[in-house]
């Protein structure tokens, strides 16, 4: 990218006296590159004026701030920087004439958008939300990676209150919008699910007139969804009235084949991952791809190139044990979605759950371990609970009547779990480790494989 101090500052209606040409856009002063405009974003636990000095140090061309500070740095002084980051991303977004997928959800978002890049890069040079860069300062970030050679681009938006989504729809101005699901996370902010709802519907807040939406036709909330002035589009696997449908789902060890109906054509998809759950992400990947101009059939195979990212259900084998890895983050709909991959999953031995603690759920929190427990109890032979809630799981698990349940409230460590499972588990058991980020539940997975 290349722009001067003073368009920026006319773009986001801020004050500037000297001029001056920068390359790139910063936040972090210790990831800064020399030639950049550093943005000053005032946080909770920092203040990104304290480093205005560090970052012209370290070569910034021009800072973007909100308080003035003393530094020889042209700068474009705004009421709120983290306001004015999103209408530069906004400014410098309307330059390219491109398609640009913006999805959010309650769950399965970084997935589907890894997917959706997936299938727009068998056929355009695309950007997509690097990991889960996908807040009010991440989204602007990456829509400033764009350039001339960029033809698509997939950003994730996330949120956890209202208004978050309609701000970050605006900056990315997407030409198809995606709602993968209405959950129940972020309850405490949204009150209910029909404030998810609305609040996920704020994407059409920077949608381009006219431009299609996207939506999951078997969540109760999405498949009615209909407005006269754009496109709604719809991707499932039980509503027979969907424009992407999955048949014949055939659930393999470590894979899942299946075929996309659409348009009254059918196509076959190998998909190097697991779960129904993975099986609607890869439809509204096909989906958006087609709607943007990918061919079918090329749509189709391009998924079969997915590569899991980061933590998120990884399949391991070691030695006679079937790993599912699935560290990354829990919800009681990725907890179900996974336990419900796991039941479904060819096993030779028993199925086994290790679940960790669900944080920040607020108010739902115990019915939510409860209720996951009970899920446990019908698709898992055993369950190991681990952490401060995991007595909320092995009651649901013993509710529902099942007898080999393990509990662990954490106060040990990983230990006595590790200990518990390698003289529970035998050769052919398929075993799902799954809980928040916060539990680090991976650190109970290094030491099994080493002593398995
Ligand atoms: P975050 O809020 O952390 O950004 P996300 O919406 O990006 O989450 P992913 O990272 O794709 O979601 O997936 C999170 C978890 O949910 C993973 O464990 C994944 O296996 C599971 N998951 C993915 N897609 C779905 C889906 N459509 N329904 C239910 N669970 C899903
Ligand atoms: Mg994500």
């Amino acid at each position: 990218m290349r722009m001067s101090v003073s368009e920026a500052a006319m773009a986001v209606g801020g004050k500037w006296e000297t001029d001056a040409v920068f390359s790139s856009v910063c936040t972090d002063s210790r990831k800064l590159k020399p030639g950049c405009l550093f943005v000053a974003v005032e946080g909770e636990n920092f203040d990104g004026h304290a480093f205005i000095r560090a970052a012209e140090e370290q070569g910034a061309a021009a800072v973007l701030c909100h308080k003035r500070v003393k530094s020889g740095l042209p700068a474009i002084l705004v009421k709120n920087t983290q306001t004015a980051l999103l209408r530069l991303a906004a400014y410098y977004r309307s330059k390219f004439d491109i398609p640009v997928v913006g999805l959010t959800g309650s769950v399965g978002k970084t997935t589907t958008k890894d997917m959706t890049a997936c299938v727009l890069a068998s056929r355009y040079r695309t950007l997509k939300t690097q990991g889960n860069f996908n807040n009010e300062i991440g989204l602007p970030l990456t829509v400033f990676q764009m350039d001339e050679t960029t033809q698509a681009a997939v950003l994730e938006m996330g949120m956890s209150n209202f208004g978050e989504i309609s701000r970050l729809s605006q900056a990315a101005a997407p030409t198809l919008g995606i709602i993968t699901k209405i959950g129940v996370s972020h309850m405490e902010t949204l009150g209910s699910q029909e404030g998810i709802l609305k609040a996920k519907l704020e994407l059409l807040d920077g949608l381009k007139s006219g431009a299609p939406l996207l939506l999951n036709g078997d969540d109760p909330f999405l498949k009615d969804i209909t407005y006269s002035s754009r496109p709604v589009l719809f991707f499932g696997i039980e509503n027979q009235a969907c424009d992407f449908k999955a048949e014949d789902i055939e659930q393999g060890e470590d894979s899942t084949r299946f075929m996309v109906c659409y348009e009254r054509k059918r196509y076959p998809v190998t998909l190097p991952t697991i779960g129904l759950h993975n099986v609607y992400d890869a439809l509204a990947a096909f989906g958006a791809g087609v709607t943007l101009g990918v061919p079918p059939r090329a749509a189709a195979k391009a998924l079969s190139g997915y590569l899991p990212s980061g933590m998120r259900q990884r399949v391991v084998r070691c030695e006679g044990l079937t790993v599912i890895e699935d560290c990354y983050n829990a919800s009681p709909d990725s907890v179900k979605a996974a336990l419900t991959a796991l039941g479904e999953m060819p096993c030779k031995g028993r199925r086994v759950a290790v679940l960790g603690d669900m944080l920040e759920l607020g108010g739902i929190s115990e019915e939510a371990h409860l209720s996951c427990g009970m899920q446990a109890a019908k698709n898992a032979d055993l369950l190991f609970a681990f952490g401060p809630l995991a007595s909320g799981y092995a009651k649901g698990a013993r509710e529902a009547g099942m007898q080999a349940v393990w509990e662990f409230d954490g106060r040990a460590g990983k230990g006595p779990l590790i200990d518990a499972l390698l003289e529970a588990l035998q050769d052919g058991d398929a075993v799902l480790f799954k809980a928040s980020r916060g539990m680090k539940l991976e650190e109970a997975i290094a030491p099994l494989y080493e002593r398995w």
